[in-house]
């Protein structure tokens, strides 16, 4: 077992996620001796419940720099850590240690056991390999950089100081506070001197007051086009798929318009309408289901639209539109396919707001990027303070790009204490 050196660490890793134990696993290869604290009873309470259990470890961007503007604003920043481990090196990692991969939908990777424990467990016997002091259930209550001594000062809640040649923190945003990120970190890097841009929630659930939404719950979506309007006017648009739930919607094309809507949302009312058909004009799908009503000419109307739409939407279409069900096909009027057209093109959701931290994959905001270099992860503020993970300044989109920057970050960080 590596230990402390009269009393004094190499490096002292804050926070047991993945970013944390990356680095820790890294740094301990690197020879030094590592102490990870982790105030939960366990490591990794957050990367277990990541891609719903199944953890989306990456997405299959293997060139560097289409893989860096992914991270819109940032990109600049992230080349050179890209540069030292990138997508193909996350992979090669994971492989070398054992866990196999597959690739889904619009490139997410996932481990092959569509399980986050598989994840974790490379990253336990990482650390485990290297000889890492793991210490759970101990929580940092701050930490100061001893000028004279050159050493980091680490107060846990209970016991003695802990000290260390450099430090890393790794304690994570603010999103789902259950799992131990509160964002405390936050606090002593200001107190530091660092620049701390507030957090908001990044990816989260919209909430919609309308209760035809809420009654598809569970329901998902796919090739859709949603597009969001404020005072009557198109803001923007996003296609793909859409997940409705019990207090609005959700998925991957919700989640990446989140921000965005929050933003619109500080400035008045917000409405998203839902497109079932994006791939046909107006005029074309009146055409469609002109041809399904006198095919099936003698049907109800709510018995011949299932086979053109999602079943359990049609009795809220019906409602929305203002027409009867119950009309046989051969007497539905024109009037009344122009409304039900009109809906399938345009069904409104009025937006209540978004979802709180507790429901929020990352949260947006951190240290400001320029304080850091990314060559090392060094902090430019504080000489051996690391800064990696959910604590930087990185707007990313869904699809295991938060957890990329956790590999890249951590294992660059890693790499130069
Ligand atoms: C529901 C959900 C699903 C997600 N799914 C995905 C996905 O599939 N793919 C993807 O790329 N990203 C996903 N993410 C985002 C991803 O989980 C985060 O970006 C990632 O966990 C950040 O890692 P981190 O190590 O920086 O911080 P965290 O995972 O937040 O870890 C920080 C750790 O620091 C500890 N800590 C905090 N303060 C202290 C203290 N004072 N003392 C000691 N320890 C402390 C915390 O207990 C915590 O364990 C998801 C997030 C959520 C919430």
């Amino acid at each position: 077992m590596k230990t402390k050196n009269n009393g004094v660490w190499d490096v002292i890793v804050i926070g047991g996620g993945p970013a944390g134990m990356m680095a820790a696993g890294r740094a301990a290869q690197e020879g030094k001796s590592v102490l990870l604290l982790e105030k939960n009873q366990s490591l990794g309470k957050k990367l277990l419940i990541t891609g719903g259990g199944r953890c989306n470890v990456t997405n299959n961007k293997q060139n560097v720099r289409m893989m860096a503007t992914q991270y819109k604003g940032s990109d600049q920043f992230l080349m050179s850590a890209f540069a030292q481990f990138d997508v193909s090196k996350t992979l090669a990692f994971f492989h070398r240690h054992g866990m196999k991969t597959k690739e889904e939908a619009e490139g997410r990777i996932f481990p092959a056991s569509n399980t986050a424990q598989s994840v974790l467990d490379v990253l336990l016997n990482y650390m485990r390999a290297g000889e890492v002091t793991v210490h759970t259930h101990v929580e940092v209550v701050g930490f100061l950089r001893n000028q004279e001594e050159e050493v980091f000062v680490i107060q846990p809640k209970k016991g003695k100081a802990l000290r260390a040649h450099t430090c890393i923190v790794a304690t994570g945003g603010t999103s789902r506070p259950d799992t131990g990120s509160t964002g405390e970190g936050f606090a002593w890097l200001k107190a530091l001197g660092h620049t701390i841009t507030e957090n908001n929630m990044a990816l989260v659930p919209i909430a919609i007051k309308n209760g035809w939404v809420k009654r598809m719950a569970g329901i998902t979506l796919r090739d859709i086009k949603l597009t969001v309007l404020q005072n009557g006017m198109r803001q923007f648009v996003q296609k793909g798929k859409l997940l409705f739930t019990h207090v609005g919607i959700s998925g991957p094309t919700v989640l990446n318009m989140s921000k965005d809507v929050g933003e619109l949302l500080s400035h008045g009312d917000v409405v998203i309408e839902l497109d079932l058909f994006p791939h046909y004009d107006a005029g074309t799908l009146r055409g469609r289901l002109q041809a399904l009503l006198t095919d099936e000419h003698n049907k109800k109307l709510k018995n011949t639209l299932p086979a053109f739409m999602t079943a359990a939407l049609v009795p809220e279409l019906l409602a929305l539109a203002g027409v009867d069900g119950e009309t046989a096909n051969h007497s539905v009027r024109h009037e009344d396919r122009l409304k039900l057209v009109t809906c399938m093109k345009a069904m409104p959701m009025h937006v209540k707001g978004l979802l709180g931290a507790h429901k929020a994959i990352v949260s947006d905001g951190g240290v400001a990027l320029k304080e850091v270099d990314f060559k090392t992860m060094q902090s430019r503020v504080v000489p051996g303070l690391y800064l990696i993970g959910d604590v930087l300044n990185i707007s990313r989109p869904s699809g295991g790009y938060s957890l990329q920057l956790c590999w890249t970050t951590g294992f660059v960080a890693g790499s130069h204490v």
